[in-house]
């Protein structure tokens, strides 16, 4: 029997309209499954419900279709599945892998022994009128390692990963939520931000702790601004929206943000004409920063 096909996935926070840097990690993930001929989802991670917004997803379909990167069923939801979520907790609680919380972020931000990337319980906390309830997962060694398909071996350095929140105050933590989903929606490779190659070690622990396959990662270097800043929506980073109603096609687009992955010159091309040059491991220590080749024109600085 042939393997079955891989599946990949995008999935962005509709916090905000898509970026470059979203539409970089969309294109690449699309390559990745579709050079292998596989299947790719869309999924929503619209947990925050503050941040959130229906109007936010809506555009980054479009945004996706705009750029001609098609996926498979329907794109899922995460506001909708808390009872899958409440459900892997029951688990987790039952088997001993939780401990409550009742710190503060703040006091958290000035315990001394916790770094930025992997705030944890002071240890020191107690329940108490007023005082947040969080549900962390206990984090024990061996600590997992993994092969990432542009990073090579991915070791956990000290500190190792922190006891992490599966949920708090009745919100489920984007760590819980997105091993479950990845897992439902039969995830075998996740292409995403270098940002996010930290919190794998997490995954990795809470897919063995529910019995769940881990898929293969590939993390990508982040997209920076001419001042070599990581794009963020809350930074104002140039949308895809916005260069729409510029008067930029879809294929142009396409063709520039290859060219950040160091493929091509930025001449305007569909994403399948892309696909046989499209190589996960020549991606390593590229730095894909606007302001360089056909970017040039399009970016001003602190649009
Ligand atoms: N929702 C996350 C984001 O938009 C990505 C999560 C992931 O790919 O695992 O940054």
């Amino acid at each position: 029997m042939p393997p079955p096909p891989p599946v990949g996935r995008f999935a962005p926070s509709p916090t905000g309209p898509m970026h470059l840097g979203n539409a970089f990690v969309a294109l690449l993930s699309w390559l990745w499954a579709k050079q292998q001929h596989g299947y790719w989802l869309v999924r929503m991670e619209d947990l925050d419900t503050q941040r959130c917004k229906p109007e936010y997803a809506r555009l980054l379909l479009e945004d996706l279709r705009f750029l001609g990167l098609s996926w498979e069923a329907q794109p899922l939801l995460q506001s909708q599945r808390h009872r899958l979520y409440a459900q892997a907790v029951a688990r987790l609680q039952a088997a001993g892998h939780c401990f409550e919380c009742h710190c503060s972020r703040k006091e958290i931000a000035l315990a001394p022994h916790v770094d930025e990337t992997s705030p944890s319980c002071t240890g020191r906390c107690s329940p108490g009128k007023g005082r947040p309830t969080s549900l962390r997962f206990r984090c024990r060694p061996p600590y997992p390692s993994f092969e990432d398909a542009v990073l090579g071996l991915q070791t956990p350095h000290p500190p190792p990963p922190r006891d992490f929140v599966l949920c708090r105050e009745g919100q489920y933590s984007y760590m819980l939520a997105v091993v479950i989903d990845d897992a439902a929606q039969g995830i075998s490779q996740v292409l995403r931000g270098a940002d996010l190659a930290g919190a794998t070690f997490c995954q990795i622990q809470l897919q063995r702790a529910l019995g769940l396959s881990t898929p293969a990662y590939a993390h990508v270097p982040c997209v920076e601004d001419s001042l070599g800043r990581r794009l963020a929506k809350r930074g104002g980073a140039l949308s895809i929206a916005a260069l729409r109603e510029r008067g930029m096609t879809g294929p142009q687009l396409v063709g520039l943000l290859a060219q950040l992955a160091g493929m091509g010159e930025g001449h305007p091309t569909p994403p399948e004409a892309l696909l046989p040059y499209f190589c996960l491991a020549k991606l390593r220590g590229l730095r894909p920063q606007l302001g360089e080749g056909g970017f040039n024109t399009l970016w001003t600085h602190g649009e």
